[in-house]
């Protein structure tokens, strides 16, 4: 059975303004805003406004307008921020073994320094 979107999820709140944000963009499909936590001097949350749990769940039920828009969206803050040409990393974390900890789908956005290996050494279980 899939799993049902929580509209309590802390990314639902910020999107209907009951939390605030510190935001960097925004466009009709998608918002951009500064991690609480950030774990690079750049770390900017890129995040659509419709309620998707996951990269699989945006995957299947986005239109192309909205998966076109997140993928600008990336892209301008990229340049925005200055590090288009140093390079960043953009990831998104899905599900339990991904540790995905807010339901509803992000894109990390991470640069403005070296970031080092992707994920360290797994040991294989
Ligand atoms: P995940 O583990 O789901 O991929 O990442 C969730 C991210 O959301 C974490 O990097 C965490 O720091 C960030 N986060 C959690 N709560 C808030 C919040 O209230 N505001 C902002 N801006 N970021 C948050």
């Amino acid at each position: 059975m899939s799993e049902k979107y929580d509209s309590n999820n802390i990314f639902a709140k910020i999107l209907r303004k009951e939390i605030a944000c510190n935001k960097v963009y925004e466009t009709n499909y998608s918002i951009a805003f500064r991690d609480i936590n950030a774990r690079a001097k750049c770390h900017i949350l890129i995040v659509p406004k419709k309620a998707y749990i996951s990269l699989n769940d945006f995957s299947i039920k986005a239109s192309n307008e909205e998966k076109a828009d997140i993928f600008s969206v990336i892209s301008w803050v990229a340049e925005n921020e200055n590090i288009k040409e140093s390079g960043y990393r953009v990831l998104t974390n899905v599900g339990e073994h991904g540790h995905q900890e807010v339901k509803h789908l992000h894109f990390h956005l991470l640069g403005g320094q070296p970031l080092g290996g992707m994920i360290k050494k797994l040991e294989i279980i």
